[in-house]
């Protein structure tokens, strides 16, 4: 299998110019390395019905092409139960019967920190255990399984950050109600696509660590990483759709032509280009701007 980038969005909605700025980084990353790109949808939840295909045309509609077909999350299931078995055997899970919602909440969001798990069922005795077991079973649910590492911390490599170590959290990694988390879903999919560099928004670089390490106790390739600025409101905080016209589609209602997108971005970045395959040639990663852009979207109407 050639090594590849890749660009995995949650299908939870249309995608904003930040979002689509980060996929036209990762497709450059990886087309001016050589590398296959490769797409992959991370269906497990948050998921908004015809999001995905949604999703698939706006990039092709920047002129962003992937090799071959995008890979739907949920089709992977079986290869994340394996994992989760694997990482059992070793004594590297242990069972959490914290409340629904707090597990809920960390397993559905890949932009918790680290650290934010307090401990609470780490070192319960079997005795302690079974009574948890039997609180939960009461009201029809099972515990959770969190990560139970064997080592503090764990350092990654970013192109952009240098090297990067961050303590491991015990992060969900199967959820009451059986779902596999993101955490371990992500790790076990790059490497099934071959994807040996993650090219995705700085707001996820804490999580690098834990997920490399996640994919050193299972024997997998840990990839490098890119992780790159995140797009902002003019209050500085992250853009979302509230903040108005962001949308591809938005943003063309609003007059704005796909040049004058692909443009944008390049600006953004530091760049003049009207064509992705214009900003591929042009790109340097050493000249890009790496503060974060702050995006004014267009008063439509
Ligand atoms: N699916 C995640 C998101 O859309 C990104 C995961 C990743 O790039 O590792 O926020």
């Amino acid at each position: 299998m050639s090594p590849a980038g890749r660009f995995a969005p949650s299908p939870s909605g249309d995608m904003h110019i930040g979002n689509l700025r980060t996929a036209v980084l990762a497709w450059i990353w990886a087309r001016r390395t050589g590398r296959d790109f490769v797409m992959r949808i991370e269906d497990i939840d948050r998921v908004k019905e015809g999001a995905a295909e949604r999703q698939l045309e706006d990039m092709r509609t920047l002129g962003l092409d992937w090799d071959g077909e995008a890979l739907y999350q949920t089709t992977r299931h079986e290869a994340h139960a394996e994992a989760i078995e694997k990482l059992k055997a070793r004594g590297l899970l242990f069972e959490c019967y914290c409340s629904r919602k707090d597990i809920q909440e960390a397993a559905s969001a890949p932009h918790v920190k680290p650290g934010t798990y307090p401990g609470t069922c780490r070192n319960l005795t079997e005795d302690q255990r079974r009574h948890e077991r039997a609180r939960l079973a009461k009201h029809g649910r099972s515990p959770a399984l969190r990560l139970n590492p064997n080592v503090d911390s764990w350092t990654v490599t970013d192109e952009l950050f240098g090297s990067v170590t961050e303590p491991i959290d015990a992060v969900v990694l199967q959820r009451g109600d059986g779902t596999i988390a993101y955490n371990l879903c992500v790790v076990v999919d790059d490497a099934y696509q071959g994807v040996d560099q993650v090219v995705r928004a700085d707001d996820l670089l804490s999580s690098a660590p834990t997920q490399a390490y996640i994919a050193n106790v299972l024997g997998l390739p840990e990839p490098t990483y890119v992780h790159v600025p995140l797009v902002v409101n003019e209050d500085g905080a992250r853009l979302a759709k509230r903040d108005g016209a962001v949308t591809l589609r938005q943003l063309r209602e609003a007059g704005w032509s796909v040049a004058d997108v692909v443009g944008a971005i390049s600006k953004s970045l530091g760049f003049e280009a009207r064509t992705v395959t214009e900003l591929l040639e042009v790109f340097d990663p050493k000249k890009m701007n790496r503060e974060q852009w702050v995006f004014v979207p267009p008063v439509v109407g």
